[in-house]
């Protein structure tokens, strides 16, 4: 069982590769950095949080849509939005272990360490210096630094460095079939510039008056310099992202409505509050004018998973000055402070961003745990998914006691009964015990179980997945067992 934390994120790790949630990319060669599949499990978990995204912000907002937009856009528009100039890292290179570095993780560490041992001036100063050499991107200042504080290359120990460099983290391809002469693009590194650069498609076609919200699914791609920590820092990704257009001077009511608003999204799956909190930057981008994080207590620390920031009309500005097309709104609504119609204005924009696979991740350590069930004639333990049931890949396994005597065939039937309702696991090999814990494993909620009875009186037994306890019932009663415990609804109400 797990001892501490760096145990439990390697346990979920083996354990999610095990049962087919998440494994390495290309792993027959050796695996590709930074990149992972998804398993037949993974890919109906990942589902499932998507849906419970898609379906809380889309469905249960009549004033938010959704979109799915390309991957590739005109490459002007990562000009625009200011990635091609500034979404950068800077980075080091030590010579003898040839291991590549973030600057600024660097300097994080150091602190982090001054803090452990109990020099808090050394690790106040220094993240003062570094922030100032961040905020003027002075590359040389930050390779002083690592000089000064006498930072060496964990792989090799030496301080043989190269200088700081930028790196830019989006990924480029060529356009066309032609090397010569064809355009460079970027594989999208957030997906909400599809969703800026429709702002207006949408708003006329759905007829949408502000406040609006536009939401979007999708891949994003971000060449990170290192990665780390399992699925939390992929170079390819997923994003859940909604954009709120606002009127100029209600940004900020809208912010704090966002905030709770998704604060609640995630307490609704029954995680413990006191595993999250805000974390509000006080030093804000550009183009912000509030912005904060919503932050998990996972097994390396209080790390982000969304990202909520009011972004002011900088955006939709650009693409205004980059693409020459107006990007205004026509808002008839009184304003009520000037008592006169708010007119033409470039909206604001409130926006909510969840990276899926850390959200993922959250959800797979929030639900493991290893139970100890000895008694004191024996020994025994489980190891247990506790996802919420509208999460869970299986809502139900259906087991015939053995596989003769035509309990097969009886399982199969129910099985097709409820099929088309919930996701369900047929299974009859091995001892029923075994595939009990099988369930547990990979967080199957119920387990029915066909017996010699069951041909008689047509009941079963269902099987509670967190008590483990068992009663008789109707099968005719099964869809509403099963229905109640897995709906939508249980979540989004
Ligand atoms: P970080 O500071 O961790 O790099 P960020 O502030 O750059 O994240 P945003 O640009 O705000 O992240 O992206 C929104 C969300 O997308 C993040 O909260 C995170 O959940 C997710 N995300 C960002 N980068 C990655 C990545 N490389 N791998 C997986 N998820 C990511």
């Amino acid at each position: 069982m797990a001892k501490n934390n760096d145990e439990l994120l390697k346990n979920v790790i083996s354990h999610a590769k095990e049962y087919g949630f998440v494994f390495p990319s290309s792993e027959i060669y050796d695996g590709l950095s930074a990149v992972y599949d998804y398993g037949q499990l993974g890919a109906e978990l990942k589902n499932n949080i998507k849906t419970y995204w898609w379906k809380a912000m889309v469905q249960m907002n009549e004033n938010i849509v959704g979109i799915d937009s390309a991957i590739f856009m005109h490459p002007k528009i990562w000009k625009a939005s200011g990635h091609v100039d500034g979404f950068n890292d800077p980075m080091i290179d030590n010579k003898d272990s040839k291991k590549r570095y973030r600057a600024d993780q660097l300097l994080e560490d150091k602190i982090t360490r001054y803090l452990k041992d109990g020099k808090s001036d050394k690790a106040e100063n220094l993240q003062k210096a570094m922030d100032e050499a961040l905020k003027a991107e002075d590359l040389p200042q930050l390779k002083l630094l690592i000089e000064e504080h006498e930072i060496a290359c964990p792989v090799s120990g030496t301080r043989n460095w190269t200088e700081v460099r930028q790196f830019n983290l989006m990924f480029s391809t060529q356009f066309g079939a032609m090397a010569e002469g064809s355009d460079e693009v970027y594989l999208r590194p957030e997906t909400a510039q599809g969703i800026f650069v429709n702002f207006l498609n949408v708003q006329k076609s759905g007829r949408m008056k502000i406040p609006f919200g536009i939401a979007q699914i999708g891949k994003a791609f971000r060449n990170e310099v290192i990665a780390r920590q399992f699925i939390m820092r992929m170079r390819e990704f997923e994003q859940m992202e909604m954009q709120f257009f606002v009127a100029p001077g209600t940004e900020m009511a809208w912010f704090a409505h966002w905030k709770q608003a998704r604060l609640k999204w995630h307490l609704a799956l029954g995680t413990s509050p006191d595993k999250y909190h805000f974390h509000n930057h006080v030093k804000l981008a550009h183009y912000a004018n509030a912005a904060t994080d919503i932050e998990f207590e996972f097994p390396f620390g209080f790390k982000e998973v969304e990202g909520i920031h009011s972004r002011t009309d900088f955006d939709l500005s650009q693409h205004q000055q980059f693409s020459g097309k107006k990007m205004q709104y026509f808002d008839a609504e009184v304003d009520e402070t000037t008592g006169k119609p708010r007119g033409n204005y470039i909206p604001y924009v409130i926006e909510t961003s969840i990276g899926l696979d850390r959200m993922f991740l959250l959800t797979l350590i929030n639900a493991f745990e290893e139970q100890d069930l000895s008694t004191e004639d024996k020994t025994d333990s489980r190891t247990l998914l506790r996802l919420h049931p509208a999460l869970a890949p299986y809502k139900v396994a259906i087991f015939p006691l053995t596989k003769k005597d035509g309990l097969p065939e009886k399982a199969r039937e129910i099985m097709n009964t409820l099929k088309y309702d919930f996701n369900c696991i047929y299974e009859e090999k091995d001892a029923i015990g075994k595939r009990y814990r099988r369930m547990d494993a990979v967080g199957t909620p119920f387990c029915v179980t066909v017996d010699h009875q069951t041909l008689e009186d047509n009941t079963v037994t269902i099987r509670h997945r967190d008590s483990m306890e068992q009663e008789r019932v109707a099968i005719t009663n099964l869809p509403k067992i099963i229905g109640d415990l897995v709906s939508w609804k249980t979540l989004l109400e």
